[in-house]
């Protein structure tokens, strides 16, 4: 991938390395050194006051011995469903909360695996770690105190909504607007209120879509950048050029997980993948999805990603499966960071066999956005049943404007580009932008009916 040229005001890449390392954002090799003090106090939290591992460490057949960072495999994995069961142990914290209940301060309802939400504890020193992760991702993607951001990531009840304390203490203009309220974010951006964009990539991409019909020069809007999150697609070639030609800006992506941080991996205006921002208080394992044996994080690599928090104090999570697939994208950086780059895949979950072929529903993303403007750039993959493997065609849904609905020569086009790129037969059925659901929020890659 070439590298592309920036056209965020000043290029501080060098700047923004000095600034992190004075957010204690150390070399990777002193990085390794503090993780390794970290999960000492961390281990010996988990064996005095979480019957949750106190439990799980046992049926593992770890003894009393101390398990370091190295062997970190030999401990088990801790699933969704898992924690969820712990809350249901010992409500309202669960059998994982390792202070007394005084001490939490914050706590979330984050989206459950069976429809009940799940809670999220949070001490005041693991909000102040969420912030400390959250300003290295930020400031990696180029948000720097001369921004001002208009951000669409509901304050309220989500997790994401603790962007709010990372936009404050880089000292940046924030202007909040609701999530999908796209007269309000148009309005803002057109008066010149922002220079900087946060929303899911979805979101920023019907905005371009939008502006791209309305606006004879939408790329004259006072808009450098925009930072996507929350499902992937600002990585995504086809809907990352679109929305950087329409709009005149630089797209860089972040992303966070729920259970572990909000704000963990941010691209640099290199745009060559996340890097990793969480280094002392997150440790990372990257994993064969199938196997689940440990992979080495280097260039090319490509599993699925484990975390284990190692400064977290009310709910410390040790090897959760976050169910993201990744690839490493690289080790070292032109702007001089030494955290790993990733890109995401796709969800486990979303992940469908095709004649024995691992397929993502992203990767029909980077076919279906070459055919703009007769499409929007969403797609999704519909499933029935819970088997893995599909029988080619697979059912596949394009997004489509009003005018090529029922369009039979678009559908052979779609089908015909996804069978030379992927290599699968696909269905393709054209589905109207009213019928495919809001796009001020993530979409679902694969929708089972
Ligand atoms: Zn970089």
């Amino acid at each position: 991938m070439a590298t592309t040229t920036s056209r965020l005001k000043g290029d501080d890449c060098e700047r923004d390395w000095i600034w992190e390392r004075e957010v204690e954002a150390a070399p990777w090799e002193e990085t390794r050194r503090l993780s390794v003090g970290a999960w000492e106090r961390q281990y010996r939290r988990l064996r005095e006051s979480s019957p949750f591992y106190q439990r799980k460490f046992r049926e593992a057949g770890v003894g009393n011995s101390f398990v370091s960072l190295a062997d970190l495999s030999q401990l088990p994995f801790t699933t969704k469903e898992e924690l969820r069961q712990a809350l249901d142990e010992d409500p309202p914290f669960g059998s994982n909360l390792c202070v007394s209940p005084e001490q939490v301060k914050r706590v979330y309802q984050t989206s459950g695996t069976t429809g009940t939400p799940s809670v999220l504890a949070l001490t005041r020193g693991d909000m102040e770690t969420w912030t400390t992760m959250g300003t290295r991702t930020y400031y990696a993607t180029g948000i720097h105190e001369h921004s001002s951001v208009l951000t669409t990531f509901g304050a309220g009840p989500f997790v994401a909504g603790h962007t709010h304390f990372v936009l404050l203490r880089i000292g940046t203009r924030s202007v909040p607007v609701a999530p999908g309220d796209t007269e309000r974010v148009v309005f803002g951006l057109k008066a010149g209120l922002a220079d900087t964009l946060l929303s899911t990539a979805s979101f920023a991409q019907y905005l371009a879509n939008r502006l791209e019909k309305s606006d004879a020069d939408a790329s004259a809007i006072p808009l450098t950048h925009v930072v996507t999150g929350g499902e992937p697609g600002g990585g995504i070639p086809a809907i990352r050029d679109h929305i950087q030609r329409v709009l005149g800006v630089t797209v860089t992506e972040v992303m966070g997980i729920g259970d572990v941080a909000p704000s963990l991996f941010g691209e640099c205006p290199h745009q060559q993948g996340m890097h990793f921002c969480g280094a002392g208080h997150i440790w990372v394992e990257l994993i064969d999805p199938e196997s689940r044996e440990p992979m080495e994080i280097e260039t090319g690599a490509e599993g699925e990603l484990v975390y284990t928090a190692l400064t977290r104090e009310a709910m410390p999570i040790v090897r959760f499966l976050g169910g993201d697939i990744a690839r490493i994208e690289g080790t070292t950086c032109e702007c001089g960071r030494t955290s790993f780059r990733q890109r995401v895949l796709g969800r486990r979950d979303d992940m469908f066999i095709v004649r024995g072929v691992n397929i993502y529903p992203s990767a029909i993303l980077s076919v279906v956005g070459e055919f703009r403007p007769r499409v929007t750039g969403r797609a999704r993959v519909v499933r029935t049943g819970s088997d893995t493997s599909i029988e080619p065609p697979v059912p596949v849904e394009v997004e489509v404007t009003e005018r090529h609905n029922s369009d039979p020569e678009l559908i052979q086009q779609l089908e015909g580009a996804i069978h030379s790129r992927l290599l699968f037969r696909s269905k393709v059925d054209l589905v109207l932008e009213s019928d495919f659901g809001e796009a001020g929020y993530k979409t679902r890659l694969t929708v089972r009916k």
